[in-house]
């Protein structure tokens, strides 16, 4: 709950609400009738007797507090049947700031507001009407008295097999229906009294319009069970052009044996329901309002969000990203002002609009913008692209731009931040060229790892791993290498550590799994559905904010059997907290992900996550086998796997150089080895020749 803390939201209603200029709450429709109070105007809380020093909102989820009790399941109702592109009315009793009980109408309609699901009630007072008229059906006695002081129109009527019998009309219903006359058959007709009796005392449905009867009809068989019942049913004039909105409240009750008198009144609820129609038609410039920026006419984040949730449902084919940053937005608008800001915004939005169509294009935050064009052809996207760039770069270089193209896609928000990485070493040229501006130094580094990484130049090594006793891989280590230009292979401690250090490392770790399931993949087609593969997922990688989604993402686009992909994680808390890391395991291990904990002995390991529940497999590092031989590690060794081993978990030595290390590891009940004695890390294909083929 809590919607009402999101701005936009508020933004949105509140917009919605002034147009309205009536008494009006909205609550938003959680579902299992689960409803919060979010917004309530100044009026409405006029008429529960606060002040616009209440802060009302504040009743937050205990809505029903405002209504009197016998009428809750009423107004619960009322609420579900609320819809969406009309409104529904019902009429109850809400208790003021005194405890007195009004009786009121509400006009419940629901409207989507930001994905919020929200109804709309704006209330009318009917108290004096309703009273009076429970007053005069309750004192039948003296009903003759009671009659003319009623405010708005009212008949009794008897109805005996259809047939209306007129028993008493007030003053009010007399003038009333002359006003009502006139406007609905002006001079063309004359509205004496005799003819108003024809209208509303004789018969209740004689100007009724056709579609309408049925309105009264439930009206007047409601009261047979409810103290009162309402209704608005239209008018039709002679001449069939105009029509008056009336609305009636009914009580009835039952004087002698077999017979009832019913007490209906009559009021013009015309202005009242033009106004209603209207909202409906607000609400389609309530969309627009939401999704579109009002200074550039552009779609907003709102939409950008929607859209990508879209793309996340249906792949979409041939599609071009732009990613777009005003250059120098900042400095213009300190040292221009803002104005000069915003012409500067909008002079940029007309450009993307001289060549894409406003559908596909985005201002996503204050200098940002995307484009994405789906149903391109690479060629067509590169020379659209080529054409806004020059013309950009003319215009004093108004925007930095990064653009890719791919043939289809799913995860357009992963794509966009490829477009964004793009975006950046432009921005960095930008940088470089123009000496107002002081460096903001995007690294280099990013810029060369883009280009190695669109040369392929990272690859996968895969090192196995066999049971303690044995030489039989039954599963293995995805290992990253780099090959340089002229072929030669560099190890991963020359760039992963400035990899992470950038928060570049994600790009390397998203690689080595897509490598890795793409592999599974293979195998489980040729048969091979129990050969085990794990990845090394840095803490940079696991504390972006999307990591899940893109490990979902890249585990989702290959298929192969559940239980053979692990991932490493290092012991450390540094950049996340535990709770986000157990919720993560968590997670991994509902897809059939593994999860294994890695170093453990080295310099990063604490014990903290051997008590995480999820994680099945612990990884000794090399350098507790370093110092096996001393007496002191031989029992630090003997009870971390005793420890491993108690807490339900697998123990895999790493770096086990000597059959005599291995021998002494079997002897303390380690599990398994992964090492230079079964095989250094070596090329995939060379790693399926040796053991799978
Ligand atoms: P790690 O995950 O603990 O991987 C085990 C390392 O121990 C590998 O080094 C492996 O070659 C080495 N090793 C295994 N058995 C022996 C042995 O008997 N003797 C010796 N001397 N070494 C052995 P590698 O491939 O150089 O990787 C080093 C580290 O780099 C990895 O340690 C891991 O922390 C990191 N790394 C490698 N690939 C990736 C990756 O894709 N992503 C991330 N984030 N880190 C990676
Ligand atoms: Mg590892
Ligand atoms: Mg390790």
């Amino acid at each position: 709950m809590g919607i009402h803390n999101n701005v936009n939201f508020i933004i949105n209603v509140k917009s919605l609400v002034e147009t309205l200029q009536r008494e009006t709450v909205v609550i938003a429709d959680y579902g299992d009738d689960s409803y919060e109070l979010v917004y309530c105007n100044t009026a409405a809380s006029k008429f529960l007797g606060y002040s616009e020093d209440d802060s009302i909102e504040d009743f937050g989820d205990n809505l029903f507090q405002f209504v009197y009790p016998a009428d809750i399941a009423r107004v619960q109702e009322a609420f579900k049947a609320a819809p969406f592109d009309h409104y529904s009315a019902d009429t109850y009793r809400l208790v003021n700031k005194d405890g007195q009980a009004i009786w009121s109408l509400g006009h419940h309609q629901r409207f989507v507001v930001d994905g919020q699901e929200c109804i709309f009630i704006t209330f009318t007072n009917v108290h004096e009407i309703i009273g009076a008229q429970l007053k005069l059906a309750s004192d039948n006695d003296k009903w003759l008295d009671i009659l003319n002081t009623i405010p708005v129109g009212l008949a009794i009527y008897s109805i005996a097999g259809g047939v209306t019998t007129t028993i008493a009309v007030n003053d009010m219903l007399v003038a009333f229906s002359n006003v009502v006359g006139r406007q609905l058959d002006g001079d063309h007709r004359d509205w004496s009294s005799s003819e108003l009796m024809m209208i509303f005392n004789q018969d209740i449905y004689a100007f009724c319009t056709k579609e309408d009867k049925h309105f009264v009809t439930e009206m007047l068989e409601g009261s047979l069970t409810q103290p009162i019942t309402e209704c608005t049913f239209r008018l039709r004039g002679s001449t069939d052009t105009r029509t008056v909105h009336i609305r009636s409240y009914c009580c009835s009750k039952e004087v002698d044996e077999g017979r009832r008198n019913y007490y209906v009144t009559f009021q013009n609820a015309t202005r009242d329901i033009l106004q209603e129609q209207a909202l409906i038609r607000n609400q389609e410039k309530l969309i627009r309002l939401s999704y579109h920026d009002t200074l550039t006419g552009l779609q907003n984040r709102n939409a950008y969000n929607r859209y990508i949730a879209q793309c996340r449902r249906e792949r979409i084919w041939n599609v071009g990203i732009a990613f777009c940053d005003l250059n120098g937005l900042k400095q213009a608008n300190d040292e221009l002002g803002h104005l000069y800001g915003d012409k500067l915004i909008v002079k940029f939005s007309e450009l993307l609009e001289k060549y894409f169509e406003s559908s596909s294009l985005f201002r996503i935050s204050g200098d940002e913008f995307v484009i994405v064009q789906p149903e391109v052809d690479h060629q067509s996207f590169k020379h659209l692209m080529t054409g806004l760039i020059a013309e950009v770069s003319e215009n004093h270089n108004l925007a930095s731009i990064g653009y890719i193209w791919r043939e289809s896609l799913t995860d357009l928000k992963v794509r966009v931040n490829q477009a964004e990485e793009l975006m950046y070493i432009e921005k960095q040229r930008y940088y470089e060229a123009t000496k107002t501006i002081t460096s903001k130094h995007r690294p280099l580094l990013l810029n060369t790892l883009l280009d190695e990484l669109l040369n392929n130049r990272y690859v996968m090594y895969l090192q196995p791993k066999a049971y303690i006793d044995s030489t039989t891989p039954i599963g293995a280590e995805a290992l990253v290498r780099k090959v340089d230009a002229s072929g030669k292979i560099i190890p991963p401690y020359e760039f992963i550590p400035l990899f992470e250090r950038e928060r570049l490392i994600p790009k390397i770790d998203f690689l080595m799994l897509e490598e890795t399931c793409k592999f599974l993949e293979e195998q489980t087609e040729k048969g091979n559905d129990k050969f085990k593969v794990s990845v090394n997922m840095s803490r940079v990688t696991m504390a972006e904010n999307n990591f899940l989604d893109t490990v979902r993402e890249i585990c989702g686009r290959y298929n192969f059997a559940p239980g053979t992909l692990e991932l490493e994680i290092t012991e450390s808390n540094q950049t996340m907290d535990n709770n986000r890391l157990s919720d993560y395991v968590l997670q991994l291990r509902k897809e059939g992900i593994g999860v294994s904990l890695d170093d453990v002995g080295s310099a990063y390991s604490s014990l903290n996550l051997f008590v995480m529940e999820g994680i099945d497999t612990v990884k000794l590092d090399r350098s507790f086998m370093l110092q096996l031989d001393t007496p002191k590690m031989f029992t630090l060794v003997k009870y971390v796997i005793n420890l491993a081993h108690e807490l339900g978990m697998t123990v895999i030595a790493e770096g086990v150089e000597t059959d005599e290390h291995r021998q002494k590891l079997a002897d303390l009940g380690c599990d398994m080895y992964q090492s230079y004695l079964l095989s250094a890390p070596v090329p995939k294909d060379e790693f399926i020749a040796r053991w799978l083929s």
